[in-house]
């Protein structure tokens, strides 16, 4: 038998590439050239801060816009103590030593989430255990960790293990996916119940609140990246958050090569890391972060303007904040609903040809071949929402048709 004709471009229900296109017209205009994915912004200092620097000599290791940048982090975030760092893959890194994450561990974390993650795991020798995500926060579900946890944690006498593969479960680390906070009293109750360290990924939600509390203040170790396609950035930069001084002082020495403190002797005490961030970038990220309450409220009203434009559109939806919380919206997302998944590329392509540098979500970390043996619970809804997900052009300098 052969399959039946059908009309390839539009659905039952109304779906069809064009209208996601005009959705998103309405939204911010037509683009002259390419309206790109995220697109940093240098509105502000950031000359001058670099001039600065250059004339003073301190572009490197040592100089003072690294203290002003960490002081200003502390105030954005409410933390106790920021260590900047190379990137957010390093602070990942040095979070995950900080949370005592060892060779032989299992850390659970999401399968959605950006390749950093995962690696910052494997760099401690450890294996990362998916769980699944949730369809209203795009994170790490909540329900679904308990109910992983129920299937395959067991408490020892020398911490919870992984009674299928004998490892310990070393920590927990959520991810706030595009800004959208996690449900962080339901994740944090559960690492707290099972006794195990709870680091967050917040590399792309600096800015947005859970329950009022700036993200990345609640979990002991939190990781914040600078990248240049972050809400600010440095150039390339990370930082570790921490209410902890003592670990903050643990996060300072480790990530600069373990080194005593002496006027001229060249004494480490362990293995350090080279992972401070020079003085020239955070410069650049004194300069952002003097921008980000502007860059905020702009990304909200983008956000908004895109949430109007698809409230009508057959077929899909926009993914607005989590209850309880405020998303920095870094990158905006629609969902297509699961019967027009199949029609994920078409509609990506459509975009792209219009100037919209849609793109769509990461691989998920199971699917590559180096996590392919990795221990999962059921991870469906991370699956639906690889196939159904779409990132929108997110820049704090765009503009919306309105404005
Ligand atoms: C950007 C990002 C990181 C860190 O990336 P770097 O490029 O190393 O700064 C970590 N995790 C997630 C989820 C990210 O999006």
């Amino acid at each position: 038998m052969s399959e039946p004709m059908v009309d390839s471009h539009v659905t039952r229900s109304g779906f069809d590439q064009k209208t996601i296109v005009d959705a998103v017209r309405r939204a911010v205009g037509t683009p002259n050239g390419i309206l790109g994915l995220h697109e940093p912004v240098f509105a502000g200092n950031e000359i001058a801060y670099l001039e600065e620097c250059i004339k003073s000599t301190f572009v490197s290791s040592v100089g003072p816009f690294v203290d002003r940048f960490e002081r200003m982090l502390e105030e954005v975030t409410g933390a106790r103590r920021a260590v900047a760092v190379v990137n957010g893959t390093a602070a990942l890194h040095a979070c995950f030593i900080l949370a005592g994450v060892g060779p032989g561990d299992e850390v659970i974390s999401p399968a959605l989430t950006f390749i950093a993650t995962t690696n910052a795991i494997a760099y401690c020798g450890a294996t990362p255990h998916f769980v699944d995500s949730s369809l209203e926060t795009l994170g790490m579900d909540a329900r679904a960790l308990a109910t992983r946890l129920d299937a395959i944690a067991q408490k020892t006498a020398t911490g919870t293990i992984n009674r299928e593969t004998g490892r310990r479960i070393a920590a927990i680390t959520p991810m706030h996916t595009f800004g959208h906070p996690v449900e962080l009293d339901e994740i944090a109750a559960l690492a707290k119940d099972w006794n195990i360290a709870l680091v967050e990924d917040a590399a792309e939600s600096l800015g947005s609140t859970y329950k009022g509390h700036p993200v990345g203040s609640r979990a002991r170790l939190a990781a914040l990246s600078f990248n240049g396609n972050k809400i600010v950035t440095t150039g390339g930069g990370g930082a570790i958050l921490t209410n902890d001084e003592e670990l903050g002082r643990r996060a300072k020495h480790l990530t600069t090569t373990a080194k005593l403190p002496h006027k001229w002797a060249f004494v480490h005490d362990e293995i350090g890391f080279n992972y401070r961030l020079p003085n020239l970038n955070a410069a650049l990220g004194c300069a952002q972060l003097e921008q980000l309450d502007g860059f905020l409220a702009n990304k909200r009203k983008l956000a908004a303007a895109y949430q109007r434009a698809f409230a009508d559109v057959p077929g899909v939806h926009f993914s607005h904040e989590p209850k309880d919380t405020t998303s920095n919206y870094w990158l905006n997302a629609i969902l297509l609903d699961e019967e027009n998944a199949g029609r994920r590329d078409d509609v990506l392509a459509a975009l792209n040809d219009a100037g919209f540098g849609a793109r769509p979500a990461w691989t998920l970390m199971h699917k590559l071949p180096m996590f392919a043996q990795s221990p999962r619970g059921d991870l469906s809804i991370a699956e639906a929402i690889e196939r159904r997900l779409i990132n929108l052009p997110s820049s704090a300098s765009i503009r919306t048709r309105d404005e």
